[in-house]
């Protein structure tokens, strides 16, 4: 095995000194493939330079997974549990550095900031169990459905580790997503590759060097470096023995399924309300789970737009992303801003849309932050009240809520043929019995 020449990376003024060598030998580059600047999204200046991975560099890296791997799987299960722990153990302990780099990084809120490393740490929680768990493997067609609590996991009986595996990195949640994957697998002696974009991949590197030096082999937790979708990611599933996909692959322009909320004739307001502007509103709309699509029955309708444009309207108060009690996250650099910026403004003008709460870009917080935008839906040309599906698809992500009112429950089902695989029902009765006449539909995560 021919050890990888170090990768030509910058990232001094993110991480405020160079990258430690074990994160620089986590990195699967040898800085031959294609370069990118990371700006930081909470002050616009460059702050990192990335190298990506390329294909020779995912076979390099396989190999090298593949010899730490036979170390790592005859090592007993309770020292990999302590190495995880101890792993545990630092990030409970840089949460106020790790923060920052969420926020540079990810432009995370303090709000959004704080969801995060609360999931990482459930996530390295079978670390600390004393009895070992369960081999766990993930649906090979779906990834883990994140961002509102424990990853749904299949288990199944104990047997041989994969030799590699490999992971996806959600940019929304990119400490979290990495970890929810990475976890089992190394707990369970495989080694893991995560495929992560130049955006998250300082973060990632900063945590394998934790990993590291909390016990766990070299060369074990390898990241392949690549914009999502790219060639590069696909090699690495090709190649992987195992491959854990991401929740939901980003849309190709104009054929977004955006996430439904429902809040029904008998929910509680107050809930729907703090529910909605989560769902709406955290992570800047960026994440998969996001809701921008929100049914309201009628019984709650103008009283529900009133108070979540309220809520809305004091979320910018809570300062820029870095600042501990911000409530909005940045959008992820110029070009979605715009894109989002000029939706905002097209609202006024489209008939298919009647705003009620336009929020603008707010540079004088960090240069990529956008206020929410509350608005509320027309019906379509079809009957009912279910909004034109051409909108639906082409809405870009965003703090987002389009208020959609309907009166029979036909004509939720009827609007959740266009919305995405998420879907949360605001009810004070029992929803079991309405997920599954979700049936055949594009949600299968309903909560
Ligand atoms: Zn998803």
């Amino acid at each position: 095995m021919t050890p990888l020449p170090p990768p030509r990376v910058t990232a001094t003024p993110l991480l405020g000194g160079p990258l430690p060598a074990a994160a620089l030998h986590a990195l699967a580059t040898r800085g031959s493939g294609p370069v990118s600047e990371v700006r930081s999204l909470l002050t616009g200046r460059p702050a990192a330079t990335v190298p990506h991975s390329t294909p020779a560099d995912v076979f390099a890296a396989i190999a090298t997974a593949t010899d730490a791997q036979r170390v790592w799987a005859r090592r007993p299960e309770r020292d990999r549990r302590a190495a995880l722990a101890r792993l545990d153990r630092w990030i409970a302990r840089h949460r106020t550095y790790l923060g920052e780099l969420l926020a540079h990084g990810s432009g995370l809120c303090g709000t959004d900031t704080a969801d995060e490393l609360r999931a990482a740490e459930r996530a390295l929680r079978p670390g600390r169990r004393s009895v070992p768990p369960r081999v766990r493997e993930l649906p090979r067609t779906r990834g883990v459905p994140h961002a509102r609590g424990v990853p749904l996991v299949r288990e199944l009986p104990r047997r041989r580790p994969a030799t590699t595996v490999a992971t996806h990195t959600d940019d929304s949640r990119p400490l979290a997503s990495l970890l929810e994957a990475a976890v089992p697998a190394l707990l369970d002696g495989s080694a893991v590759l995560s495929h992560v974009s130049p955006r998250a991949a300082v973060l990632a590197a900063r945590l394998c060097a934790a990993a590291v030096a909390a016990g766990l082999p070299a060369g074990i937790w390898r990241l392949v470096i690549a914009p999502p979708g790219s060639p590069t990611a696909a090699v690495l599933d090709e190649h992987a023995e195992t491959v854990i996909p991401p929740c939901c692959p980003a849309p190709c322009p104009g054929a977004r399924r955006p996430g439904l909320l429902v809040v029904r004739h008998d929910a509680r307001l107050r809930t729907a309300v703090a529910q909605a502007g989560r769902a709406c509103f955290s992570r800047a709309g960026q994440g998969c789970t996001a809701a921008p699509i929100v049914a309201v029955h009628d019984t709650h309708h103008a009283t529900f737009q009133r108070r979540l444009a309220n809520l809305a309207a004091h979320l910018p108060a809570g300062g820029a992303p870095g600042a501990r009690s911000s409530a909005l996250s940045s959008l992820p650099g110029s070009g979605p801003c715009a894109d989002f910026a000029r939706f905002a403004r097209s609202i006024a003008h489209d008939a298919r849309l009647h705003p009620v709460l336009t929020g603008g870009h707010r540079p004088d917080l960090a240069p990529y932050v956008h206020e929410p935008v509350v608005a509320r839906t027309a019906p379509g040309p079809g009957p009912g009240p279910l909004p034109d599906p051409a909108l639906l698809a082409a809405i870009p992500p965003g703090p987002l809520a389009l208020v959609v009112r309907y009166t029979h429950w036909s004509d939720v089902l009827a609007l959740a043929h266009h919305t995405g695989r998420h879907a949360t029902l605001i009810t004070n009765g029992r929803s079991a019995h309405l997920a599954t006449q979700f049936a055949g539909l594009p949600a299968d995560d309903i909560r």
